[in-house]
């Protein structure tokens, strides 16, 4: 990769000897959440792709940095479409906050961006990466917040530190437990300003927080792929096989090897809900609505879909609608593997003693049921989720 990198800019002041000026600006990833390939420069004109690694088959993630281009129109054009429903997204702050573009600004895998007489660090993805950077600014935003708490569940592979938050009733012994996981598929970033959102309900000064608060202890891993989110990988399908698909017998990852371990000790029989956060696939009608994703098992699928009722009527005055008939229920579609069972989270948790619902939330990257996702809006979906989550346990399910 470093190789690759080194190898693009020496073409980019190749091409800007060729033409007679100086090599003005530069394209890299190497930052977290970085992730491109520079197939070549020709003047204004950049031809890259996503950088698969270790993906089996194909996907999509790509968050790549211009600097030293003030002033200049470049023209982008990816070697096939990899563009969310909304086009790309751009940050002018280093990754801090983003915006997207618009799927109109696409033509033919192609798109143009005039930066500013002033700009600097401008980075584009496919997505608002979201990486251990994000997370520590949220986290520094409740710093002082006694009802959230920031722990280690283990350290990575390549010897990263992965966040354990606890959050919700963390004196005393409480009544109901619901955990919460993200980026077990590396790339699907939009699941981290859900879980935002849903901590934010939690501490809220309103009714809703003081609820949860009273009766019930929260614990989330935001980023069980850490060394993907911050190496910048696809993580989904990669080889030998994913994070979530590692919950079969002996885990090769070492953060769900923790997982396991954590779960059915911490549980105490009151662990009532499991969520584990996706994004869907890039674009397509499927892949552009919010939806729980079920398993087998007919008692969890009906409990799911209990809950799945009463996010749609809180969701009908969020920015982010829900509806129950999104969801995809097992067999359908993509959903059918039959020895799936005990392979990812979702199934794997299903297995806990005393659990009401554990299964898989899906949240599109850049438009579900017609409106925008972004920051914001993924974040009130994230409130709203905990609201609908309150509604299910308080009803004692
Ligand atoms: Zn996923």
């Amino acid at each position: 990769m470093k190789h690759r990198l080194r190898a693009t800019l020496c073409l980019v002041l190749l091409f800007a000897v060729n033409c007679g000026r100086a090599a003005d600006f530069e394209i890299d990833a190497a930052f977290p959440g970085g992730n491109i390939t520079v197939d070549r420069v020709e003047g204004e004109a950049v031809f890259l792709r996503q950088d698969l690694r270790d993906t089996l088959g194909d996907w999509f993630y790509w968050a790549f940095r211009v600097r030293g281009a003030a002033g200049r129109t470049l023209r982008f054009t990816f070697a096939s479409d990899k563009f969310a429903a909304r086009g790309p997204a751009i940050s002018t702050d280093g990754g801090i906050t983003w915006r997207w573009l618009g799927r109109e600004v696409v033509k033919d895998r192609t798109f143009s961006h005039s930066f500013a007489p002033d700009a600097g660090d401008v980075r584009f993805s496919m997505g608002m990466p979201y990486t251990e950077a994000n997370l520590k600014r949220f986290l520094q935003r409740h710093a002082a917040d006694v009802a959230l708490r920031t722990g280690t569940l283990c350290r990575t592979l390549k010897g990263r530190t992965v966040e354990l938050l606890r959050f919700g009733q963390l004196e005393g012994e409480p009544r109901l437990r619901v955990f919460f996981t993200a980026r077990h598929h590396a790339c699907e970033m939009m699941a981290n300003y859900e879980l935002e959102g849903i901590i934010e309900a939690v501490l809220a000064q309103d009714e809703i927080g003081g609820w949860f608060r009273e009766n019930v202890e929260f614990r989330a891993v935001p980023f069980m792929d850490k060394d993907g989110v911050e190496d910048g990988d696809q993580g989904k399908n990669r080889a030998p096989h994913d994070h979530n698909r590692d919950y079969a017998g002996e885990p090769i990852y070492s953060t769900v090897a923790a997982v396991k371990k954590m779960l059915p000790d911490w549980s105490g029989g009151k662990l009532r809900i499991a969520l584990d956060l996706h994004c869907p696939a890039l674009r397509g009608r499927e892949h552009e609505l919010i939806h729980f994703v079920g398993g087998p098992e007919a008692d969890f699928w009906q409990r799911a879909t209990r809950l799945s009722g009463l996010l749609e009527e809180l969701s009908a005055n969020s920015p982010l609608g829900f509806r129950e008939r999104d969801n995809l229920p097992f067999g359908k579609s993509w959903n059918n593997v039959q020895n799936g069972a005990a392979r990812t989270f979702a199934s794997w948790a299903r297995t806990l003693p005393n659990l009401h619902i554990a299964t898989t939330l899906e949240l599109p990257y850049a438009v579900a049921g017609g409106q925008e996702v972004n920051a914001e809006s993924a974040r009130a979906f994230g409130r709203t989720l905990a609201a609908a989550i309150r509604a299910f346990l308080m009803a004692g399910n």
